[in-house]
């Protein structure tokens, strides 16, 4: 059944998509941490940041189907929830991050990011890292290298190589920034100046690199000094998930000028957005007028804001931090026992867990992390990888995700990597 429904995919959506795992799943209904197939099995959702409050968890739903049922438009008229959503979400960031633009995707708001950096800065060049993804559009898919050697980046783009505090030593925060320093210097020689310093704050696709704490610091302020922006992209780690701060980029004591919010922020309804300084947009908005159908919709925002609820009312936060310290000290116990696993990175449960053939030379152990992944798949655990290798594996669940569940998910990987190492 599986097979017929590949091929009928395949068919109907054509070629571009790619499913997970080798025998992928076919999943039918969600409940918390679970996903479900069509025969009642249950799938441990260690991956989605998207169901951030647990899949389909009934505050949320309730919210979308009560708002659904009165009043859902364009965002043209006023209306009030779009207010007070905004106010509520405006106040988990610094004071000087005063407005947001409502857009339905991560991708839309880092567009949008884009185009006020080069109306504010003047500028026309961006700085990307080595395997960022930054989202669908042309110009963000012109400047995500991890889309694959095929791509072709965009002529104003610069990569840098992202802070690897595994295989570099040292304070990779002034490291990283020197390598910006660079890429503007680079720009400079092609007569481009730079427009913004995109950054991923815990570099998801790069391979997960969370700490230390400030890294991100002297980057930013070398972007300033060359009168370029800097944009925090919190759609992977943001809402929470690192278990401290509400966005990623308050770990590293920096307010950017633009954050672009996506996946989580309505646990699976598209709403994303893009928070700003005013000052910063003043310009765009002196210049140019922005129009999204469907950004901050009554719906979006009703749902945006029964996410905000849970958060605080189930305490997700203190959950993540708690959950993801139990799950740290199981990785490294594991991390003790198995050679496959070289090094352990967490920030609350956003966790990576990188994979090498060997300590010494650490090489990425690519196919062993595909096996893995494929074989927690059958022992109906789903996670994923990261970094430009595929080596990292990539653990990043709903923020309701328990010790138990983890307990779950730690003795099925202790299974897989011992059945790999025994081939
Ligand atoms: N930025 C990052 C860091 C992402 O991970 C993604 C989605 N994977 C995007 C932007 C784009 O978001 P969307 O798919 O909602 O357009």
């Amino acid at each position: 059944a599986t097979r017929a429904m590949i091929a009928r995919r395949q068919q109907l959506l054509g070629p571009a998509y790619r499913l997970f795992y080798e025998n992928p799943v076919h999943v039918v209904r969600g409940e918390g941490v679970w996903l479900y197939d069509p025969d009642g099995n249950a799938y441990l959702d260690v991956y989605n940041n998207v169901a951030c409050v647990g899949h389909c968890h009934p505050r949320v739903v309730e919210a979308i189907a009560r708002q659904a049922s009165v009043l859902n438009t364009h965002t043209r008229y006023l209306h009030d929830l779009v207010l007070d959503y905004a106010e509520r979400l405006l106040s988990y960031f610094p004071p000087d991050l005063g407005h947001v633009m409502f857009t339905c995707t991560g991708s839309e708001a880092n567009d949008l990011a884009l185009r006020i950096a080069k109306a504010h800065s003047g500028g026309s060049g961006f700085i990307v890292t080595q395997n960022a993804y930054h989202g669908v559009t042309d110009v963000l898919a012109g400047m995500s290298p991890s889309l694959g050697a095929s791509m072709v980046l965009g002529d104003h783009v610069r990569i840098v190589p992202a802070p690897d505090t595994y295989r570099s030593g040292g304070d990779v925060g002034s490291a990283f920034a020197e390598h910006v320093e660079a890429a503007i210097g680079d720009l400079a020689r092609s007569g481009v100046r730079p427009a913004a310093l995109i950054v991923d704050t815990i570099f998801s696709s790069d391979g997960i690199f969370p700490d230390p704490t400030g890294l991100l610091k002297p980057a930013v302020e070398a972007i300033r000094r060359a009168g370029g922006l800097f944009i925090a992209d919190e759609v992977q780690p943001g809402f929470g998930r690192t278990g401290s701060h509400m966005w990623g980029f308050a770990r590293h004591g920096i307010v950017p000028d633009l954050v672009s919010l996506g996946k989580p922020m309505g646990n699976g309804h598209p709403v994303a957005g893009l928070v700003a300084r005013p000052e910063v947009l003043s310009t765009f908005g002196a210049r140019m007028r922005y129009f999204n159908t469907f950004g901050g919709n009554p719906v979006s925002c009703a749902a945006g804001m029964a996410v905000l609820d849970v958060i605080e009312g189930e305490a997700l936060l203190g959950n993540a931090r708690r959950t993801g310290e139990y799950l740290r000290t199981g990785l490294d116990e594991l991390a003790a026992r198995h050679a496959l696993i070289g090094d352990v990175r967490a920030a609350g449960l956003f966790v990576g867990v990188e994979l090498v053939r060997e300590h010494s030379t650490r090489e990425p152990a690519s196919e062993a992390a595909a096996r893995v992944v494929n074989g927690l798949r059958e022992r109906r655990i789903l996670i994923s990888t990261a970094g430009p290798n595929g080596n990292v594996l990539k653990i990043r669940p709903p923020l309701v995700f328990t010790c138990e569940n983890a307990n779950v998910f730690l003795a099925a990987l202790d299974d897989t990597l011992a059945e790999i190492e025994r081939i």
